[in-house]
């Protein structure tokens, strides 16, 4: 994988994004999702200009950091276990998969205990999938409130994960839904909270996310291609 085919796919993702959008909104940041790729495979998206990289698992973070901690910024999205937290604490520099209290409270004891502020964001289910995580749509001012009060973690947004679905007319009016939830929570003005980031968007729906006013997108295998993962027999 070089360089030069990273920045054709970006070339494309992002001229679909911007006909998508119309000029509604800015073009969202692009987020790599590097989970299950090898270093070898991360380093070449430097040339193509890309420094945010997203992983879901807290081993491939561990793993995968001092090779690649110097160049690019690790952002957590995947679901993520209380009694792991500590070990990506000072590795991200955000966590986008914050839905529960008992999470920010364990984030928040290891932050003062390394004495640093994490920045995160409140992942909400915007239609109720619970294996994919994310709280309610209606706890989200409530959540925000209590997370906007906790030392040693800075609320900077919202992320969804939508669910799989071929039925695109849905999809807008979830991706909808989560721009309003959005800009309703960033005009209540909650105190301690900034609502700047709405992460949403992944290969197969960044253009809608991109017409709802995402900010980021996550792109996965549009970007980096289908990883194999079978291992052959023989
Ligand atoms: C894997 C993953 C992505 C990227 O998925 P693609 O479909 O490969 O783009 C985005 N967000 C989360 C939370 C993921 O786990």
């Amino acid at each position: 994988m070089t360089g030069e085919i990273y920045r054709e796919r970006l070339d494309v993702i992002r001229g679909r994004m911007e006909e998508a959008s119309e000029g509604r909104y800015p073009l969202p940041r692009i987020l790599a999702v590097t989970k299950t790729h090898p270093v070898e495979v991360i380093f070449p998206l430097l040339e193509a200009g890309i420094v945010d990289i997203g992983e879901n698992r807290v081993q491939e973070i561990r793993d995968k950091y001092p090779a690649l901690c110097e160049n690019f910024h690790f952002h957590m999205i995947g679901r993520l276990q209380t009694n792991k937290v500590k070990y990506i604490i000072t590795k991200v520099c955000l966590i986008h998969s914050v839905d529960r209290m008992e999470l920010a409270d364990e984030i928040r004891r290891q932050a003062l205990k390394k004495e640093c502020v994490v920045p995160v964001l409140l992942q909400v289910s915007p239609c109720g999938e619970e294996q994919k995580g994310g709280c309610g749509m209606d706890e989200v001012e409530g959540m925000l409130r209590a997370l906007g009060r906790m030392e040693g973690l800075q609320v900077r947004g919202l992320m969804a994960v939508m669910p799989n679905t071929e039925d695109t007319d849905f999809l807008d009016g979830l991706f909808r839904g989560m721009r309003l939830c959005f800009e309703r929570m960033r005009d209540l003005g909650i105190p301690g909270v900034r609502m700047e980031e709405l992460s949403m968007g992944m290969s197969h729906d960044y253009p809608l996310a991109a017409r709802h006013g995402a900010t980021m997108v996550r792109i996965g295998s549009a970007l980096l291609g289908q990883r194999n993962y079978t291992v052959p027999v023989n």
